[in-house]
């Protein structure tokens, strides 16, 4: 089973995008979920649905820290991402 870092920089890789939405974490799109990933995101679920923003407490998805509020900000944000 992969670390919850280990993970997260595995969905990224494969063009994962995770949402929680009313309390249900969603992960698409579906063509770039292989089995692996989602036995992988049921082990890390619950941390992802339940962790909260240190600074504002938004849902932030299994971080210390939302986006916004991320003391390191997005990683390699270059400003290229429309
Ligand atoms: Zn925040």
């Amino acid at each position: 089973m992969l670390t919850f870092a280990e993970l997260r920089f595995m969905l990224e890789s494969a063009g994962v995008i995770l949402r929680l939405h009313k309390g249900r974490l969603t992960a698409g799109p579906a063509s770039c979920l292989t089995d692996e990933l989602r036995a992988n995101i049921r082990e890390h679920r619950e941390r992802m649905i339940t962790a909260r923003c240190e600074r504002c407490g938004a849902p932030s998805l299994g971080f210390d820290f939302c986006d916004d509020c991320d003391p390191f900000g997005p990683p390699e944000d270059d400003g290229a991402r429309a």
